[in-house]
């Protein structure tokens, strides 16, 4: 076994595309391995980090929803789950997370820590609101609609702090540690770029003239509410993105910071790292704006760099998937997944090795704002919704792209011509193949829960 530490990023929220924009991890990235076509397995946190740290698809753990809509019935094999850190821990690692969601989330790490939120600056309305009498606040309430205002958990800064903190406080040991970034999350880091005048450029072109306000008129759901209270009807689409890239380049710089501390002492050449995001974020593209649903390029394309001790730098091309990282790390560290039959990843190891993966194609799927899923083969990219109804965003209240779209990925990247209708045969074809992938995740998941019943007794 090779006595690695590992230390594994994910930035929230993180597109693909912003990766060349971050300074520090492009010049970083000659120093990793980079798989240039990594896909998350669906779009949103919960689902995603269960399925990144058990090398599972949603449909197989179980946990297809995130944060408030997750029920018990999600959760009822998840503590069956070989998550990596419960792996590691029973072989004398310690294991810790910086991070809040908290939950089934936890199992596994010794410590699991929140950096203490940052409380935001009193306005003297609000302080003038605290102190009127209960009717008053009540009849206001009645009046003025309750604000939907995004808030971020935490900033980076104080991530990075924690996590120095416990690596030094984990020193000598082997450790896990796993640290969630935020800051690229809605609402980003908003209110500090406007009042610094920051301006970043957009990865998406968004026309210059648009405003918050000007989204009613494309979109109908309760989302634009949202977006108009925490920005301000007023503020500029581009603003907003700005504020994304900013964040981004604030996550970078954190980064650094952690890299160097590692270097500082001696750990980088002993520590495997991982960085990564877990799904995308649109800006605009496919009408869903500054939120991460949908199957689109945009939502589901994540940045995957592996800094691995003693191997060189190279960029591998091909399909990869957040299913695969846990298998490829077990197998860099020489350790046997207690039950290698139930893992939905593959092993990118020998892969790596030559340069390009061999998997032949990527599943996605959503249940949040909508239920729909995904598989990209070959050139193509099927997208479906099993009734016309689940397909309805309830955020957006509209159908994006259709019921069934299947797109030409070589001729149409950007996803914009959808010809189920002219390619009837492929589009069929790959739903039975996603109809049989997904009753298969299910069938595995009552298996995984048999298993585990059994090697109990
Ligand atoms: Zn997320
Ligand atoms: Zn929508």
């Amino acid at each position: 076994m090779n006595p690695y530490n590992i230390v594994w990023i994910v930035i929230d929220a993180l597109r693909r595309d912003v990766l060349e924009h971050m300074q520090f991890l492009s010049k970083f990235s000659a120093r990793c391995v980079v798989l240039e076509d990594a896909y998350s397995v669906t779009n949103t946190t919960d689902p995603s980090l269960t399925s990144m740290l058990s090398g599972l698809y949603p449909l197989t753990h179980g946990v297809v929803q995130h944060g408030e809509r997750v029920e018990p019935r999600h959760l009822a094999c998840v503590g069956a789950v070989d998550f990596i850190q419960k792996i590691l821990k029973k072989l004398g690692y310690a294991t810790a997370a910086v991070d809040y969601l908290g939950r089934w989330h936890r199992i596994g790490f010794d410590i699991y820590a929140s950096p203490i939120r940052r409380v935001e600056k009193r306005t003297a309305v609000s302080t003038i609101k605290k102190l009127l009498p209960k009717r008053v606040k009540m009849l206001i309430r009645r009046v003025v609609p309750a604000r939907t205002r995004l808030g971020l958990p935490y900033l980076a800064e104080d991530a990075t702090e924690l996590a120095m903190k416990i690596i030094g406080e984990l020193e000598g040991k082997r450790f896990f540690l796993l640290v969630h970034y935020w800051d690229t999350h809605i609402p980003y880091r908003f209110s500090e770029c406007v009042e610094h005048g920051c301006s970043f450029e957009c990865p998406h072109a968004i026309d210059a003239r648009y405003r918050v306000r000007d989204l009613s008129r494309w979109v109908r759901g309760e989302w634009v509410k949202k977006l108009v209270d925490t920005f301000g009807e007023a503020t500029l689409l581009n603003a907003i993105c700005s504020a994304y890239m900013y964040s981004a380049a604030l996550v970078d710089r954190e980064i650094e910071k952690l890299v160097s501390f590692l270097e500082q002492r001696k750990l980088l050449d002993n520590t495997i790292m991982i960085v990564t995001s877990d799904h995308g974020e649109s800006l605009g593209e496919h009408g869903i704006w500054f939120d991460h649903h949908g199957l689109y390029e945009p939502s589901v394309r994540v940045p995957l760099l592996l800094h691995i001790p003693g191997m060189d730098h190279r960029r591998v091309s091909g399909f990869a998937q957040h299913v695969d990282l846990v298998p490829t790390i077990l197998s860099v560290l020489g350790v046997k997944h207690p039950r290698p039959e139930t893992l939905d990843g593959e092993d990118l190891t020998a892969a790596i090795e030559v340069g390009s993966t061999n998997r032949s194609l990527v599943y996605a799927e959503e249940a949040y704002t909508e239920r729909k899923f995904m598989l990209r083969e070959g050139r193509y990219k099927y997208i479906y919704s099993p009734t016309p109804e689940a397909a309805l965003c309830r955020y957006c209240n509209t159908v994006h792209g259709g019921i069934e779209e299947l797109y030409d990925m070589d001729r149409d990247p950007l996803e914009l011509n959808n010809i189920a209708d002219q390619q009837p045969d492929i589009a069929r074809e790959m739903r039975k193949k996603l109809e049989a992938m997904t009753r298969d995740m299910v069938r595995k998941r009552v298996r995984i829960k048999l298993l585990s019943t059994h090697a109990k007794r």
